[in-house]
């Protein structure tokens, strides 16, 4: 059983480095320490949350009540199927090293998906996505420790229920599941997916290039770089919201007032809106400052926090970003990133 800790500060372990301290805090390192914990909250009746590498999360400066358990799962392994490769990651690898990891072995599927922080078992969740593709489509399976009885089992991709940066983790269903490992299915043969705007225009300023894994993950990571401030130095979260799905008819609404805006289909029959692009040419907000947050210069969906900020701040200040976005285009944007330690919290665990 892993030491449990009382009144340990979360700023730290979260990228936005705000946030207040847990009630109880410890670390596992593996499914057996995961259980444990999981039975020491169950016995004392304590709300269970747990945390991958903070990069997806508002913590309150109240912090969160009960037990926090950052998870450090690790362990990598692959079963090679014909072309196919199954990867089998445990959730508290650090994400980007096995991207790294298989665009070494010259396996297909995650390269889109590079620099992206945080934990393997966080990427289901929310199903991260970009670059034109959501980690959703790769995921094979998921394995989960139940907290409420303790039983482990392995959940097919077909019931995570992915949707655009959703899944049944995020939901009643799932509010009790603690992610332990994730299976990736992954191709041998060459299957790049080039077909997200920024990564087809840099693949086209070339010329016909012989197209490689590698060469696509240096290329996202370029853009990316560009895109995104260095979160090891600068507080963020990344994107602070969700890009807004709207009817057909809103959207064509809004392209009549704002022409140019950029939308692409959900498959659905709705529009995705490019709420970058609204918060920067719409409501003229990229680079806004409000003491100590503010939208990023480069990319205005990316808040942060310029040092000192405080979680209510943070709260407040996406408030009126949501409200000035509301009173341009009347469609009310989601946050992307979880509330952790509100009376209004989004986490389900
Ligand atoms: C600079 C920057 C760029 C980013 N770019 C992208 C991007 O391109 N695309 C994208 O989708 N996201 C992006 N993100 C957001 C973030 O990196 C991802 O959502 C990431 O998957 C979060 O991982 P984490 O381990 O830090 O999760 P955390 O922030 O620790 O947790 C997020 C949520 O997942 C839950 N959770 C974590 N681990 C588990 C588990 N094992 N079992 C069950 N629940 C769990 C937590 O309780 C919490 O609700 C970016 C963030 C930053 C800072």
């Amino acid at each position: 059983m892993p030491d449990v800790r009382q009144r340990v500060m979360l700023a730290p372990y979260t990228t936005l480095k705000v946030g207040g301290p847990a009630e109880y805090f410890a670390i596992a390192k593996s499914e057996e320490e995961m259980a444990a914990l999981a039975g020491f909250a169950r016995e004392r009746g304590l709300e269970f949350t747990v945390i991958g590498g903070g990069s997806n999360i508002l913590v309150s400066d109240d912090g969160i009540q009960g037990l926090v358990v950052k998870n450090e799962i690790k362990g990598v392994s692959s079963e090679v199927d014909g072309e196919r490769v199954f990867l089998k990651a445990g959730s508290g690898e650090i994400w980007d090293d096995v991207v790294a990891h298989s665009v070494e072995a010259g396996w297909w599927g995650l390269e889109n998906l590079s620099a992206i922080p945080g934990t393997v078992g966080a990427t289901p969740v929310q199903n991260v996505g970009a670059y034109g593709i959501e980690v959703g489509e790769v995921i094979a399976s998921v394995r989960v420790l139940d907290i409420t009885t303790g039983e482990i089992s392995e959940i097919p991709a077909t019931d995570c229920r992915f949707g655009y940066r959703d899944s049944v983790f995020k939901n009643e269903a799932g509010r009790d599941l603690i992610i332990l490992s994730v299976t990736y299915v992954l191709s041998r043969m060459p299957a790049p997916r080039l077909h997200y705007r920024d990564l087809e225009a840099r693949f086209a300023e070339h010329g016909p290039v012989q197209v490689s894994v590698s060469k696509v993950r240096a290329v996202v990571m370029d853009i990316r770089s560009g895109k995104f401030p260095d979160w090891k130095n600068i507080g963020t979260a990344g994107s602070f919201f969700k890009n807004p799905i709207v009817s057909v008819s809103d959207h064509e609404r809004l392209v009549d007032i704002y022409p140019g805006l950029p939308a692409y289909t959900d498959g659905e029959g709705r529009m995705k809106l490019s709420l970058g692009w609204i918060l920067d040419h719409v409501c003229a907000l990229r680079g806004y400052r409000e003491g100590n947050v503010g939208l990023y210069e480069r990319q205005a969906l990316v808040l942060v926090n310029r040092g000192g900020a405080t979680a209510s701040e943070i709260k407040n200040f996406s408030k009126k970003i949501r409200e000035k976005v509301f009173e341009k285009t009347d469609i009310e944007i989601e946050m992307e990133v979880r509330m952790l330690g509100f009376d209004e919290s989004n986490s389900k665990k």
